[in-house]
């Protein structure tokens, strides 16, 4: 879809409201009942029919009807304007630019501030693949189910900026993070083509050892990058060093399946010099050896991450769902991806939480004021 930053402007005060309390609704509704937007805005219900009209027409929620009542949800087009008004809110990202990347599990873009200063926006999309195979198939999200594809966004986009912050303190070549807001990261915009795109390189060999000296650096920091390919490797403009981006699957050299991740990535690479620079080496990273090698000093940047804040139940809860996505995109074998894309994207058919609204409608939270209460999670975030 289009961003349009200018679009924030153009939202008044009520219909942010309105919109704050969708979202607030969608935790426990996948069709958040009109009466409990009214309810939980605060606004009165003449004037919440109002904004909930203005904010369908411009697609940043959507009219729901099922057997039971209607309702309405919150689509990624009003997460990504939630988003990115907490962003401009604090001055981080002010205007928003052309879209670079479009992948399965994000979309990214170019952003900028007041200064002029050019950014890169990355929002993730976790839960709008397959995402009905696993709902049926596992019960881990429990009272979470009806918000999961918000929940695991800002998980995926949480976990990324916290590995990324950490890897930046460290030295090794990534982006710098800026700022981070619901399911979205703002990061440096690196001058750089993915390796993918480079069609030769004067010295492939140079470059095929830094790659597999970072895998093993990583590692011997606690890490497993566990995408390690040419999408995700940035050949930087002018030096042609490689930054790395895309960290949502990352993995801790402790899990179990370490060693598997390890090779897939130094294989990857080898695949990769292979195929593009008809270049072979004999002399490629083992998981055993990368991690007892002498030399600088191992430091547990896994345990780093923890400590920052993204603890080890969300990221085995994202783990889990990560792992179920590949697992159920198995299954149904590669063509169903798209299929199953365009069904979650139209709508949200049979499985309707209960219309209880009473359950939410009793308690005390509300849209408290214009800095914006974050109502999908524990720990609100700044407005
Ligand atoms: P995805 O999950 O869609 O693979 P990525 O983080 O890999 O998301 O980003 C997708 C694409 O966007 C990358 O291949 C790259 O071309 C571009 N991109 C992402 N981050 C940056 C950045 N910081 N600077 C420049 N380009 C970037
Ligand atoms: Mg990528």
């Amino acid at each position: 879809m289009k961003l349009d930053a200018t679009d924030l402007r153009y939202v008044t005060n009520d219909e942010f409201r309105v919109l704050t309390a969708t979202e607030m609704g969608s935790k426990n509704h996948e069709v958040v009942p009109t009466p409990l937007i009214a309810q939980l805005s605060g606004l009165r219900s003449g004037g919440v029919n109002k904004c909930i009209g203005s904010l369908a027409k411009r697609g940043l929620v959507a009219k729901v009807q099922n057997s039971k009542y209607d309702g309405y949800r919150l689509t990624y087009g009003g997460l990504d304007y939630l988003a990115m008004r907490a962003l401009s809110k604090r001055g981080t990202m002010t205007s928003v630019g052309n879209q670079i990347g479009v992948g399965k599990e994000a979309d990214v873009y170019v952003v900028a501030n007041d200064e002029g200063e050019s950014m890169v926006l990355k929002l993730h999309r976790l839960g709008r693949i397959s995402f009905r195979s696993i709902k049926n198939n596992r019960d881990y999200l429990g009272k979470r189910k009806s918000a999961s594809w918000m929940y695991m966004s800002r998980l995926g986009a949480e976990k990324e900026y916290a590995f990324m912050k950490v890897l930046h303190e460290h030295g090794f070549p990534v982006p710098r993070p800026i700022d981070q807001a619901r399911h979205t990261i703002l990061m440096e915009l690196i001058d750089a083509y993915p390796l993918r795109q480079i069609a030769e390189h004067p010295n492939p060999g140079q470059l095929y050892s830094t790659l597999m000296s970072l895998i093993v650096r990583l590692a011997r920091a606690g890490l497993i990058h566990g995408d390690f390919n040419e999408f995700n490797i940035l050949i930087r403009e002018p030096d042609g060093e490689p930054v790395l981006i895309d960290f949502p699957q990352m993995v801790s050299v402790g899990h179990e399946n370490a060693e598997w991740y390890f090779n897939r990535d130094v294989q990857c690479i080898r695949t990769f010099f292979r195929r593009r620079f008809g270049y072979e080496s004999k002399l490629y990273p083992r998981f055993k050896a990368a991690l007892n090698d002498e030399g600088e000093t191992a430091f547990e940047l896994d345990v780093e991450v923890e400590a920052s804040g993204f603890g080890r139940k969300e990221m085995g809860l994202l783990q889990e769902y990560m792992d179920s996505v590949r697992e159920a995109e198995g299954e149904e074998g590669e063509d169903d991806g798209e299929e199953e894309e365009e069904e979650e994207e139209d709508g949200e058919e049979e499985e309707v939480v209960e219309a209880d609204a009473g359950e939410t409608l009793g308690g005390e939270e509300r849209v408290e004021d214009e800095a914006g209460k974050d109502g999908t999670e524990e720990h609100p975030e700044a407005g």
